[in-house]
């Protein structure tokens, strides 16, 4: 027996784009002339000969692509201010006001989702899906988690009690994943080189995570971190500039996720910023930019799950399109928009749900005038990104 969905009438809003170009992200292929109709937050059909259902709001997409929203899935967004010790001295409601902004802007370069990791909490995912502030949707991890020395100590844990107590409040808590530091990194003071946690506190982590049906991902830079984290269990390495070929192997064979961040090294790399690094830190940070390029031209290649993260902070945020351009350098532009779309939604869990159009998923689209297959910087062309929607809500429209 069917029942009637009594609420599905009030907010059963219908919308359609016609006459568009649409990208399909996951093959690389574009489609001529496609109308898309939305119903409330989903797509409701998509196709050539779709008619649009009467007082339906109509947009003409002529000339234009239409594309899946954006998924950054390395974004820090209560990370509002790129001097760390601001962080440490503000208050956590003046952060989060701070934050209103960022998530703002980010939904306004394209990005309907985001995956948090580091800082985020239930409350902001809170105040985003009652709509008391504007931003894409949020899927975050609470506190970053390291051992003592380690990078990032946000929240110090020592042994596989003090991981799996933490891990469980965490989930308690509502986190979609957990983030670990498993080297060191660019700017903190552990080395690295070295190697965070035992094997043994790695594999509670993943167990604890396992428990909840939720994963762990992790920092870590150098091959040997890469690899012994993998073989933990663990299901997403961030930044993992320095992969050799035991790495993509062992991705390959565990099915797991490669989150590249060039975007923050290239930041960090411009002005005013580099000057004010020590110099031991400029000639570090050039290589660790060159070194990420590499392992992603060869994890591409290969064909290793590669998801896209920018991993930026403070004033850096505005450059979170900038990954598109200097992932150009290795890679086709179909490939990145795959990352930032496709394979973004299955990191997250949410296959067919987002980062694709087609009938069913969530409405996160976006309008924009050229050809992102022909020309990647198109997207961070000022004004050519000319409708934004997300859950089939206009964000941003200009087409008539
Ligand atoms: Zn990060």
């Amino acid at each position: 027996m069917n029942l009637p969905n009594l609420l599905a009438s009030a907010d059963d809003k219908t919308m359609a784009i016609r006459n568009t170009s649409l990208l399909d992200t996951r093959t690389g292929q574009m489609f001529k002339d496609q109308t898309v109709v939305v119903r409330g937050p989903r797509i409701e059909v998509v196709g050539q000969e779709t008619s649009i259902p009467p007082g339906a709001k109509t947009l003409d997409g002529r000339g234009m692509t239409l594309m899946p929203g954006l998924i950054d899935a390395h974004s820090h967004v209560m990370q509002v201010s790129g001097n760390f010790n601001d962080l440490l001295e503000w208050s956590p409601y003046y952060i989060g006001a701070r934050a209103a902004d960022v998530l703002k802007d980010m939904l306004q370069r394209g990005f309907t989702t985001t995956r948090d990791m580091g800082g985020a909490d239930a409350g902001i995912a809170r105040a985003l899906e009652e709509g008391l502030i504007e931003g894409p949707r949020l899927k975050f991890g609470g506190p970053i988690i390291a051992p003592t020395g380690g990078h990032s100590m946000t929240k110090v844990c020592d042994g596989e009690v003090e991981l799996r107590r933490a891990i469980r409040k965490e989930l308690r808590d509502g986190a979609d994943h957990i983030k670990l530091t498993v080297s060191g990194g660019v700017i903190s003071k552990m080395r690295m080189e070295s190697l965070g946690f035992t094997e043994k506190e790695l594999k509670a982590a993943v167990e604890e995570a396992h428990m909840a049906h939720r994963y762990v991902g992790a920092h870590a830079y150098t091959a040997e971190a890469v690899n012994r984290a993998l073989r933990c269990g663990i299901r997403s390495i961030e930044h993992g500039n320095y992969l050799d070929d035991e790495s993509i192997r062992l991705f390959l064979e565990t099915d797991s996720y490669y989150v590249p961040t060039l975007a923050t090294y290239w930041y960090l790399t411009q002005e005013p910023h580099f000057s004010a690094l020590p110099k031991d830190k400029q000639s570090k940070l050039q290589g660790v930019l060159d070194a990420g390029l590499d392992s992603l031209a060869r994890a591409s290649e290969a064909g290793v799950k590669i998801a896209y993260g920018t991993d930026l902070h403070g004033a850096g945020h505005k450059h979170q399109l900038m990954e598109l351009t200097l992932r150009a350098k290795v890679q086709r532009p179909s490939d990145i928009l795959r990352s930032a779309t496709v394979v973004g939604a299955e990191l997250l869990n949410m296959a067919g749900q987002i980062g694709e159009i087609r009938a069913g998923a969530l409405a996160d689209l976006l309008v924009v005038d050229g050809n992102p297959l022909q020309d990647i910087d198109v997207l961070r062309k000022p004004g050519a990104l000319k409708v934004v929607m997300i859950n089939g809500r206009l964000v941003t429209n200009q087409l008539s």
